[in-house]
């Protein structure tokens, strides 16, 4: 998230969308949360939302007690020395830097002792450097780790397919190119179009990405936008990316119960 968007984004249209039916009456995954930074996790309880994955949060907060019924918690993002997201809104632990191989393995080696399973990496022109990108995901595999990034850029976007990356922690705001979202169809994408505005380069990308294969994740950025609960700003801009009301529903429901490993009890 970017500080400059940490408002609700009124990106739906005149009339407000329903939440599916069926995803009203399923638990609902929220896919990229920050309910450290922004801690309203009994709301988003009581509105439904169930489970969630929180990419990006001081590692001390790795053990917090949580209302959801699972959460899954990245741990601070691994970044440039001084990078995103230390630069801007998570100067408080929210990122750890890393300018060599043997601090990025080292960081992947402590994340996988406290058994996180997901790990963000910050790319784009203030996150890791590119030539650490493929050896931090080897280092994550290697542990058993999904591995998920925030890249908002074309080229981020294509260098994190190419070193195997598993997740878009956004979908991202600059025009893919056909060669990028081939790269994704095996991968996956979180949606969080209405957290930078829901622009129609960042609704096109969702479509092409979802046309060609790539598995989508409802997510809301929680913390960047304030809405806890299901948000219908999501819902709309994912309707208008060509998701009908069937896909809506998996993407904020099964789909990610089953991506993420949670277990529905
Ligand atoms: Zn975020």
């Amino acid at each position: 998230m970017k500080l400059a968007a940490l408002v609700l984004v009124a990106a739906c249209g005149s009339t407000p969308p329903s939440i599916p039916a069926q995803a009203e009456r399923r638990p609902i995954v929220d896919s990229h949360v920050h309910l450290t930074y922004y801690p309203v996790d009994a709301e988003l309880a009581a509105a439904g939302v169930l489970y969630a994955v929180e990419l990006g949060a001081p590692d001390r907060a790795l053990e917090e007690p949580t209302a959801l019924r699972g959460l899954l918690r990245s741990g601070a993002m691994l970044t440039r020395p001084g990078g995103y997201p230390l630069d801007a809104w998570g100067a408080d632990g929210y990122g750890v830097g890393c300018a060599d191989a043997a601090c990025v393995t080292a960081r992947i080696a402590i994340l996988a002792d406290k058994r996180v399973r997901v790990v963000k990496l910050a790319l784009d022109d203030d996150g890791l450097d590119p030539a650490l990108v493929p050896i931090a995901v080897r280092a994550a595999h290697a542990r058993g780790m999904k591995v998920a990034v925030h890249a908002l850029s074309a080229a981020s976007t294509d260098l994190a397919a190419r070193a195997g990356v598993d997740v878009l922690a956004h979908t991202p705001v600059e025009t893919l190119s056909d060669e990028t979202v081939e790269r994704w169809k095996n991968g996956a994408v979180v949606t969080t179009l209405a957290a930078f505005g829901g622009s129609q380069e960042t609704i096109d990308n969702l479509r092409r990405l979802r046309a060609s294969g790539a598995t989508v994740l409802y997510g809301t950025d929680l913390g960047n936008v304030r809405e806890a609960g299901p948000s219908s700003s999501e819902i709309s801009l994912m309707k208008q990316a060509g998701l009908d009301d069937a896909a809506i529903e998996a993407a904020m429901t099964t789909v990610p119960l089953q991506y993420w490993g949670f277990v529905n009890n």
